[in-house]
């Protein structure tokens, strides 16, 4: 089976070039076409020789994604349905930091990304476990996600327009493909020659990423590359449901990327019922291996925490977080449960969320209650590609 092109470094290319006889300079050149002018065509690469391109045509797949639904929220937040090259259908998030609801630009624009087709890990609140594991996605299947959304950008900015207020929802309600599609100049965000949209990426899609290590870490080298897109290593960020081997691992690695936690409970009970990941790595193996991360890493981690309602938004969760919270010096990040059809979880009351808040830092430790976003389009993980599955029939996978 043929590799895909953006599964190698550039290094690794300069390697094959150099035994097919090529000058150094054009690898240089293959990179540019795919990372700076966002090729899907081997024809458009002109100034590489047409016998260059016929052998890449024939030894190396170019893969792109295919957008099939594109929804835009309230608060500018984009979520794309793809399609891969076999078929199956994977999620990524466009969410503005500072989100343009007051009439200014955002000032980072975060991409989360997917690392697997569907999840093995199977959380009780989560959309993407719901259907099980189907496969792990391939690195250049990572990449692609941030190359595709650059270039959406290109493509839909038509104007200077600003990246304001997206004032509707353009999703596609019917999971027709032609549908939603981001084709209104008026949501289109602005695009300046030579900039990227996205500058921050937090790998928190459909998956669980450390069980697809090495593909993510490449993929990870590779958007993190100056010759590539250059995302600063610490504008990444790798979140876990919580398996500690491999964040012991990732402690060990030279690469500096920052650690988030899918806590969501306080207490080894609690965490089983909604995560069975904490059956095989309790909350104190967990702690630990957080604890060498930190040690290792000399980095603060962030604790996800989604409050769901009569679950885990109790005052018996709060001592505890906070106690693991001081121990480690990590920031706790509270986001109000984003309900999934089908599954019985509640948000909690804007009231309970505030008090929970309020009591964790009383306790004296750094948290914060993020706004909502992207609530309109199925923004919880895995949503939109069990919606638009069950529209065209797909069978379970398990
Ligand atoms: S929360 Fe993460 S680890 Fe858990 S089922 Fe969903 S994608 Fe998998």
């Amino acid at each position: 089976m043929k590799s895909d092109i953006k599964s190698l470094t550039l290094d690794q290319i300069e390697k094959t070039f150099r035994v097919w006889g090529q000058p150094a300079y054009r690898a240089a050149q293959l990179v540019g076409w795919l990372y700076r002018q966002l090729a899907c065509d081997w024809g458009l690469m002109t100034n590489l020789p047409r016998a260059l391109r016929d052998r890449l045509a024939n030894e190396y797949t170019l893969n792109c994604l295919e957008l099939v639904t594109l929804k835009e929220a309230a608060d500018g937040t984009r979520k794309f349905l793809w399609r891969l090259h076999d078929g199956n259908m994977i999620e990524s998030v466009l969410i503005p930091a500072n989100p343009a609801l007051y009439g200014g630009g955002s000032d980072r624009t975060t991409l989360c990304v997917s690392t697997q087709v569907g999840c093995a890990y199977r959380c009780a609140f989560c959309a993407s476990g719901l259907r099980g594991w189907k496969r792990d996605l391939a690195t250049e299947e990572i990449v692609e996600q941030v190359l595709a959304v650059e270039r959406w950008y290109r493509a839909t900015c038509k104007t200077p327009a600003s990246a304001g207020p997206v004032s509707r929802i353009a999703g596609d309600e019917t999971g027709d493909p032609e549908a939603g599609l981001a084709g209104d100049a008026l949501s289109a965000p602005t695009f300046q020659q030579g900039t990227r949209l996205v500058d921050n990426i937090v790998v928190m899609g459909m998956g669980e990423p450390l069980a697809n290590y090495e593909n993510l870490l490449k993929a990870l080298h590779i958007l993190n590359a100056p010759w590539a897109t250059g995302i600063g290593a610490r504008r990444i960020t790798i979140s876990t449901a919580g398996l500690a081997p491999q964040i012991r691992r990732l402690a060990d690695e030279k690469f500096q990327v920052r650690l988030a936690i899918s806590l969501h409970a306080a207490t080894d009970e609690v965490r089983s019922k909604l995560m069975p990941v904490n059956r095989k790595y309790p909350l104190r193996d967990l702690m630990s291996a957080c604890k060498y991360y930190v040690d290792r890493k000399g980095k603060m981690i962030t604790f996800e925490y989604l409050l769901i309602e009569g679950v885990n938004d109790g005052p018996d969760q709060v001592k505890p977080l906070a106690m693991f919270a001081r121990r480690l010096g990590a920031k706790i990040n509270l986001i109000p449960y984003n309900p999934v059809e089908g599954l019985q979880w509640r948000r909690p009351s804007a009231t309970a969320q505030r008090a929970f808040h309020r009591a964790l830092k009383s306790l004296g430790v750094t948290a914060t209650l993020r706004q909502e976003k992207g609530s309109d389009i199925d923004a919880a993980c895995g949503q939109l590609r069990l919606r638009t599955e069950a529209q065209q029939g797909s069978p379970l996978t398990d």
